[in-house]
């Protein structure tokens, strides 16, 4: 069954044409990276499945259901930016159930969530702290926790990663993977790194100037680029 399906998509700033009749369909429980240089449109296109940019033409459907003009709080995705975007004066707990509250949730289910979140994510001890005890890593973890305690089918990800060094890279790559064979929910992860690309994704979309090159598993595009641009981004030297 088709979870994001996104049908000859535009998006024009200006007289810039920055998405170009975009076609694509991510798979329900499927982990969608979308790969490309630096300006290629990457987050402007999960931006626009978020619903924080209105497209220039085209539509986006969700389960089956056109989201286009549909307000982001309702499309039923959870996004986690390069930035943390926690809350700086709240505890990891209010910050994970600052949503929930503002939703009018029973105290009872949004306690549930929050546990359940700060479980999955190993972030139990850090409950009582504020953002600014935190290290890069963990304030990560609680960014991912504040989607998942709204239980979204979607989850989206700009390059959640690149604000972290090497190794504590490595170390997320590896968390986001486990959260991602543990909750089996449609993710689309924008990155400009083929390393994260190749080991997280089940397909690539590779991007260029708003248009996508080749989408397919990580080994046929590794193995098989359709083109030179796909070649000197990620396939094989030989
Ligand atoms: P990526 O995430 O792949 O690095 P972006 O989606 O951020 O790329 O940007 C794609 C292109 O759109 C870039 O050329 C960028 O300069 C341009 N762009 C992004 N946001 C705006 C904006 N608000 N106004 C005008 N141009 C923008
Ligand atoms: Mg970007």
């Amino acid at each position: 069954m088709t979870s994001v399906s996104i049908k000859n998509l535009s998006l024009d700033f200006g007289a810039v044409s920055v998405l170009k009749s975009l076609d694509l369909d991510v798979q329900e429980g499927e982990f969608l990276v979308l790969l490309g240089p630096s300006g290629c449109g990457k987050s402007t296109l999960l931006n626009c499945i978020a619903g924080l940019l209105d497209v220039s033409d085209g539509q986006i459907f969700i389960k089956d259901r056109n989201v286009t003009w549909e307000e982001p709080k309702d499309r039923g995705i959870g996004m986690v930016f390069q930035s943390y975007a926690l809350y700086p004066q709240m505890t990891v707990e209010k910050n994970l159930s600052f949503g929930l509250r503002v939703a009018r949730m029973p105290r009872d289910e949004i306690e549930r969530r929050v546990a359940r979140a700060a479980e999955i994510l190993q972030i139990e001890p850090l409950l009582g702290r504020k953002p600014a005890e935190l290290s890069g890593g963990q304030r990560q973890r609680v960014a991912i926790g504040r989607a998942l305690v709204r239980d979204v089918d979607v989850f989206l990800f700009d390059e959640p990663l690149s604000n972290l060094d090497a190794k504590l890279r490595g170390e997320l790559r590896v968390e986001i993977k486990r959260l991602h064979q543990r909750l089996e929910n449609t993710m689309i992860y924008v990155t400009h790194d083929q390393i994260e690309a190749l080991t997280l994704a089940d397909r690539i979309a590779v991007m260029k100037g708003g248009v996508i090159q080749q989408l397919d598993a990580p080994q046929a595009i590794y193995n098989r680029p359709v083109n030179r641009f796909v070649a000197g981004f990620i396939g094989s030297p030989g």
